[in-house]
């Protein structure tokens, strides 16, 4: 069977050359174990920090380990009494066409539920990244401007749809015309900026967001942010989920400088992670669930086909190639 392994540490922006195709022999399960085929492997920006030698929220890897990656797989082999071959379950694996676990360390998928794809995205980890960080972070009521970046992307697209059936305006920033396109005519954005194209990107902001902006729901940072931060309105909330942008940096500015802004605003910024909502995770996939049911949350993957291109899938999220969850299809079922 095959895996990636870490083969060098980026320098900027990561390259094939960071990563290394292995064939290995297939893992065989121990006591309370499962073996996994993937069908789905999920490729996320957060792994670049793990590419990165220091320490962060997510442990680095070691260069010459298997990466790690969340994983919808069929079982093929187990050694719990909670799962059985053909049984499809989520967790996180590795970069891997086979993988052992600990049963305890994963969920089950009902295929009946929607494509089984979603486990990894709107009905998984992004979904409720969106969910929380916008509900306790952006707070949103009927009426306000809600600015999201990376409006396009898998927490991006979640973001500003639920903020949208809280009544809320919606705004974002997409690296593409057939973005801004999806975002206005699909999604009913009221408003989105393509922040590549766009050469007055302030101006830009300050144009779409007329009342200014009540909360950002933050995914890039960088030059968006700073955009952003000149429309923020009095008691406006700023979510800090991701900083894209500044990933592959290689000096990243020390820190922020028009704190100003907050004090004549009284804006609350705050950063959160994800994993802080393992006891509300299920009600967030509930809820999720609901409004994909009723038609008011639509979804988009982007599938690159095919194990090998696994490498590519990933550097594509840093190029924008993505509109929607970005995933390589590993395996059949
Ligand atoms: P996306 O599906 O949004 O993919 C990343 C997108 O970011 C790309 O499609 C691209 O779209 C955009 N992008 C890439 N490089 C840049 C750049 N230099 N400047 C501006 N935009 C860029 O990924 P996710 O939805 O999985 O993640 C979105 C963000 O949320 C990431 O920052 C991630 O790290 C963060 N995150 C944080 C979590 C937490 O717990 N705090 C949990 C999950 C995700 P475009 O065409 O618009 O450029």
């Amino acid at each position: 069977t095959r895996q990636w392994q870490l083969a060098s540490r980026p320098v900027g922006e990561p390259t094939h050359d960071n990563f290394e195709l292995v064939t290995v022999d297939r893992p065989e399960p121990g006591p309370g174990e499962v073996l996994v085929k993937t069908l789905y492997q999920s490729v996320d920006p957060y792994m670049r920090g793990r590419m990165r030698d220091a320490e962060s929220y997510a442990e680095p890897w070691d260069v010459g380990d298997p990466m790690k990656a969340s994983v919808v797989g069929e079982v093929l082999e187990s050694e719990a009494e909670t799962f059985e071959p053909g049984d499809i379950v989520t967790g996180d694996l590795l970069w891997a066409e086979h993988a052992v676990a600990d049963a305890d360390e994963l969920q089950r998928v009902d295929p009946d539920l929607g494509p089984i794809s979603t486990a990894v995205g709107v009905l998984g980890m992004p979904g409720v990244t969106a969910y929380w960080g916008l509900r306790d972070i952006c707070d949103p009521a009927p009426g306000d401007t809600v600015f999201v970046s990376a409006a396009a992307g898998a927490v991006g697209s979640v973001v500003g749809q639920l903020a949208q059936l809280s009544g809320a305006r919606v705004v974002g920033t997409a690296g593409s015309d057939a973005k801004v396109e999806w975002l206005t005519e699909d999604l009913g954005f009221d408003a989105a900026i393509n922040y590549k194209t766009e050469d007055d990107l302030y101006g830009a902001v300050a144009e779409a967001c007329p009342n200014g902006i009540d909360a950002y729901f933050d995914n890039v940072g960088g030059e968006i942010t700073d955009a952003v931060w000149m429309q923020l309105n009095e008691f406006s909330r700023v979510a800090v989920c991701g900083q894209i942008a500044l990933y592959n940096e290689t000096e990243v500015p020390m820190g922020p400088r028009k704190l100003t802004t907050l004090i004549e605003t009284r804006a609350t910024v705050e950063g959160f992670l994800v994993s802080d909502y393992q006891n509300r995770w299920g009600d967030a996939l509930r809820r999720l669930s609901q409004f994909i049911q009723q038609g008011d949350l639509e979804y988009r993957e982007n599938v690159v086909e095919g194990f090998e291109n696994a490498p590519d899938a990933f550097l594509g999220l840093f190029e924008g190639e993505n509109i929607g969850k970005q995933l390589v299809k590993v395996g059949e079922r």
